[in-house]
C-alpha cells in the first residue's frame, strides 16, 4: 500500500489515513512484541527478595509472579526498556545485550 503524501504538512486529522485498526481488545498477548528488543533483563533469583517493585513498574506486565513470588520474565512481551533494572534495589536484575544473553533462559510462565 502506498499513501499519497501530497500536502501532508497541511493535513488535518480527517486526511490522515488509517494505519492500523484494532478491531477487538485483548489481542496484544498474541503478538511477540519482545522481538523488538535489543537488550534484555537478566534475573538473579538468589538476590531477589520478591519485593515486587519490578512487577508494579514494568509497563508491559512482563514480570511473572506466582503466589507472591517472582518466577521469571515473560520475554515474549518484554521490550527491554530497563525500568525493572532501574527500580530493583537488590542487584537481582541487570540488562544484557541480546547477543550476549543467547542461551540464558530465564523465562518461566
Ligand atoms: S525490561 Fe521493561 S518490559 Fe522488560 S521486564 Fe523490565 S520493565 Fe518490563
Ligand atoms: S525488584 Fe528486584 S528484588 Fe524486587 S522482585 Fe524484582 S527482581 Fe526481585
Amino acid at each position: 500500500m502506498t499513501w499519497d503524501l501530497t500536502n501532508e504538512n497541511r493535513w488535518t486529522y480527517k486526511e490522515i489515513p488509517n494505519g492500523v485498526v484494532a478491531i477487538e481488545g485483548g489481542t496484544s498477548e498474541a503478538y511477540d512484541t519482545g522481538s523488538w528488543r535489543t537488550d534484555r533483563p537478566i534475573w538473579t533469583e538468589e538476590n531477589c527478595t520478591d519485593c515486587m517493585l519490578c512487577w508494579v513498574s514494568c509497563p508491559d506486565s512482563s514480570i511473572i509472579v506466582n503466589k507472591q513470588k517472582m518466577t521469571g520474565i515473560d520475554l515474549m512481551h518484554c521490550k527491554g526498556c530497563g525500568v525493572c533494572v532501574n527500580v530493583c534495589r537488590f542487584d537481582a536484575l541487570e540488562m544484557m545485550n541480546e547477543e550476549d544473553a543467547k542461551g540464558i533462559d530465564i523465562c518461566e510462565m
